[in-house]
C-alpha cells in the first residue's frame, strides 16, 4: 500500500568488519533509520550501533537455512519505503563491489523511490592491508585486480586466466574459497610462475583475522590445513611476500581479542574506546539502560526539606544526574546544599558530583554498596539524615550498616533500569570475554542471553559484587585490581595481550 509520505532508501556500506571503518556518513543515516536490512558480513561492531527503535530485518539469516533469495529482498526494501519509511539497506563491504547492490536499486528505480548509495571500504583492499600487505606496491606491480570466484552458476562466464596472468598485477579474489583450487591451477596453466606468492585471508580486520601465506602451488593444501573457512579473500602477487614484515593488526595490544562491553549504552563508550585503542574488537551489548521515574513525589519531597539532611550518598552517575535535574526543577541550585556533606560509591559517581561542583566527602576504598554502607554507619552520627537517591533495584547491602545502627536515612528510588532487548547482536561463542561494570548487568546480559551455557563465559569484573553475580550464573570470572574502567583495562591487557 502507497502512502501519501514517500520513503527513501539508503544503500548503506558496512565496510569489512571493523566498525572503526564504517564511514561517519554511513554511520549517520543508520542512526536516523526506521528500518535496517542487513546481510551476514555486516560486522557485530556495526551491527551494535543500530538505531534503538528501528525496524531490523536480518536477510543473511537464514529462515530454514537458505539465506532469504535476492528478489525476496528487493521486495521487501520497495515495501518498506512504499511505507514511508527510511529505510537503510546494510551490506558487508562495499555495496557495489560484488554486492548486488545494483540489483536492489533496480526496482527502487522503476518506481520513482529516492535514494542514495553511501560507499563502504570494500573488502578487497582493506582486508590485504590488515594482514600487511599492500595491493599495490611501486616494487612490485602498478596495477591490481578485483575478480569474483563464484562462477558456480552457469550464465556466470568463466574466468579468463590467461588475461589475468597478462596483466602482472595483485589479483584479488572475492568469494574465491570453494574454488581456490580451480583458480590456482587454472592461473598456474595460464602460465603464472608456480613459485607466485599468494595468500587466503579470513575474517579480516575482526580480532579472529586469519592469514595463510604460501605460492599458488600450494596455497591450497596449506590452507586446507589450516582449515580456512568462509569469508576469506584470495589475494595472488608479489605483494603478499610483504605479509609478514609488514604485519600488524595482530601486534596491538589486545589485537586478538573479541570483546564484549556491557555497559548501559550512553556510558559504553569509555570503555569501549580503552579497549579499542589496544586493538580489541569490541561488541556493544547495552543490555541496560536506566530511566528516570515519573513519579518522582518522594525525591520531589526530599528536595523540597533538602536542609533535614545533613549527608546525601549517590551510589551512580545516573543518581547524581537525575537528583540535579530535579533539583533544578524545584528551582533550587547547589547554594541549597551549602552544609550537607557528600558520599560516592566509587571514582565515576564521585566525578559525577565533582562536575556539579561539589567535592566528594567519604568514599568507600572498595566501590561497592556494602563498603559505602559501613563507612557511612562509622561516619555519620544518630542525629545526622542521610539522603540516597539511587535506582529502584539498589542493593540491600548498603541499608543494612544504618539499619544495624539506627541512623535516619531516606532510600528514594530515583530511577528504574531497564533490560535492553531485541537487539541485533547477542553473545556468541566467538566472543572471548564479556567485560561487566555492575552486577545489574550482569544481570541484564543472562536476561538477554537466556539459552546460552553460562559456564563458557569469561567474565571480566570491574568488582566483588560484580563478579559474585556472574560466578552465581556460573560463569569464569576474573576481577579487576581495582574498581576502575582504566584499571579494567590494564588487567585484560595483562591477561589477554
Ligand atoms: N561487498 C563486499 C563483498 C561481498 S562478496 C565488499 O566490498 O567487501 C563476499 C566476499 O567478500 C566473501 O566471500 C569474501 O571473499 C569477501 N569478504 C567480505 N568480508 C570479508 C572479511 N572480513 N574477510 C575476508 N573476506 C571478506
Amino acid at each position: 500500500m502507497k502512502t501519501d509520505k514517500t520513503g527513501k532508501v539508503w544503500l548503506v556500506g558496512a565496510g569489512p568488519s571493523d566498525p572503526g571503518l564504517f564511514t561517519l556518513k554511513g554511520m549517520k543515516v543508520l542512526e536516523e533509520a526506521q528500518v535496517v536490512i542487513y546481510d551476514h558480513l555486516v560486522g557485530a561492531g556495526v551491527l551494535s550501533m543500530m538505531p534503538k527503535d528501528a525496524e531490523l530485518i536480518d536477510v543473511g539469516k537464514i529462515a530454514g537455512n537458505h539465506p532469504v533469495p535476492q528478489h525476496e529482498i528487493n521486495r521487501i526494501i520497495l515495501q518498506k519505503a512504499l511505507e514511508g519509511k527510511r529505510v537503510v539497506r546494510l551490506k558487508g563491504g562495499d555495496p557495489f563491489v560484488f554486492g548486488r547492490g545494483g540489483e536492489e536499486l533496480e526496482l527502487l528505480s522503476e518506481n520513482n523511490i529516492p535514494f542514495e548509495v553511501v560507499p563502504g571500504i570494500t573488502s578487497a583492499v582493506s582486508v590485504p592491508a590488515y594482514n600487511g600487505i599492500p595491493v599495490t606496491h611501486r616494487d612490485f606491480t602498478s596495477s591490481f585486480h578485483v575478480i569474483t570466484g563464484h562462477t558456480r552458476n552457469k550464465d556466470e562466464a568463466e574466468i579468463d586466466y590467461e588475461a589475468l596472468v597478462r596483466l602482472e598485477g595483485t589479483l584479488v579474489f572475492l568469494m574465491g574459497v570453494g574454488a581456490m583450487k580451480k583458480i590456482c591451477s587454472g592461473l598456474i596453466s595460464a602460465g603464472m610462475s608456480e613459485d607466485m606468492p599468494a595468500a587466503v585471508l579470513e575474517n579480516g580486520t575482526s580480532a579472529h583475522q586469519r592469514k595463510v601465506v604460501s605460492t599458488v602451488k600450494n596455497l591450497c593444501e596449506d590452507s586446507e590445513k589450516t582449515g580456512i573457512k568462509t569469508p576469506a579473500i584470495i589475494i595472488v602477487g608479489k605483494v603478499c611476500s610483504l605479509a609478514d614484515k609488514f604485519s600488524w593488526a595482530e601486534k596491538r595490544p589486545l589485537g586478538k581479542l573479541k570483546v564484549a562491553v556491557t555497559r548501559p549504552k550512553d556510558r559504553a563508550s569509555a570503555l569501549a574506546d580503552r579497549l579499542r585503542e589496544q586493538g580489541a574488537e569490541v561488541v556493544l551489548l547495552p543490555s541496560v539502560r536506566t530511566e528516570k521515574r515519573r513519579d518522582n513525589r518522594a525525591i520531589s519531597d526530599a528536595i523540597n526539606n533538602i536542609s533535614d539532611y545533613s549527608w546525601i550518598a549517590f551510589t551512580s552517575p545516573a543518581g547524581v544526574k537525575i537528583f540535579f535535574e530535579i533539583l533544578k526543577e524545584k528551582k533550587k541550585d547547589i547554594r541549597n546544599l551549602s552544609g550537607i556533606k557528600f558520599a560516592a560509591i566509587g571514582s565515576t559517581t564521585t566525578e559525577a558530583v565533582m562536575q556539579k561542583g561539589i567535592f566528594v566527602d567519604l568514599v568507600p576504598e572498595k566501590y561497592n554498596g556494602g563498603e559505602l554502607g559501613k563507612l557511612l554507619a562509622e561516619k555519620v552520627s544518630d542525629k545526622e539524615k542521610i539522603l540516597i537517591p539511587r535506582a529502584a533495584i539498589g542493593t540491600e547491602d548498603l541499608i543494612r550498616p544504618l539499619e544495624d545502627k539506627g541512623l535516619y536515612y531516606d532510600d528514594i528510588p530515583v530511577y528504574d533500569t531497564i533490560w535492553e532487548t531485541g537487539l541485533a547482536v547477542k553473545y556468541d561463542s566467538s566472543i572471548d570475554a564479556v567485560a561487566f561494570t555492575s552486577a545489574s548487568t550482569v544481570k541484564a546480559f543472562a536476561e538477554n542471553n537466556k539459552n546460552i551455557d553460562f559456564s563458557s563465559v569469561t567474565a571480566v569484573c570491574i568488582g566483588e559484587q560484580t563478579a559474585k553475580a556472574a560466578s552465581d550464573l556460573g560463569m569464569k570470572i576474573l576481577i579487576s585490581p581495582e574498581a576502575t574502567i582504566d584499571a579494567m583495562v590494564r588487567y585484560m591487557t595483562e591477561i589477554f595481550g
